[in-house]
């Protein structure tokens, strides 16, 4: 179950979503065109792997900086092989749904408080 706070009690210009494990175990960009075709994603998930079982069992979450996925809470990817050109899946993603978020390509753009303006 994914907590936010509805769009209408959130400020202006306080679009946030939340680092955690609802949002981790929602985001959609593990399956994203943009993130399968960057080799540095996958030396990310390398990264993430050994540390997934934390993540479920006990929500600790890892860096951001190490995270290839919930962008649009922790901003753009630190990866520079990303494509604009490919579809970004975010706009069917229920974090992006149930945060009232209108944007997409945040692993590009920045978080949705940095974007959702
Ligand atoms: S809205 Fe996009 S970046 Fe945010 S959790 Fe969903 S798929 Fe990931
Ligand atoms: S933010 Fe959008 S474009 Fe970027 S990896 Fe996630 S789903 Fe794909």
């Amino acid at each position: 179950m994914i907590r936010y706070l509805p769009a209408a009690d959130r400020g202006a210009d306080t679009a946030k979503v939340d680092y955690n494990r609802d949002s981790y175990n929602a985001c959609l960009c593990g399956g994203c065109p943009v993130n399968r075709s960057s080799a540095c994603v996958r030396g990310q998930e390398e990264e993430l792997a050994p540390r997934a079982e934390a993540i479920e069992r006990e929500g600790l979450m890892p860096p951001p900086a190490i995270m290839p996925g919930i962008y649009c809470a922790i901003g753009k990817s630190s990866c520079e092989d990303l494509s604009s050109r490919k579809k970004c899946l975010c706009p069917a993603c229920p974090v992006q749904l149930e945060a009232g978020l209108s944007k997409s390509n945040y692993c590009l753009l920045g978080s949705a408080a940095e974007v959702e303006r």
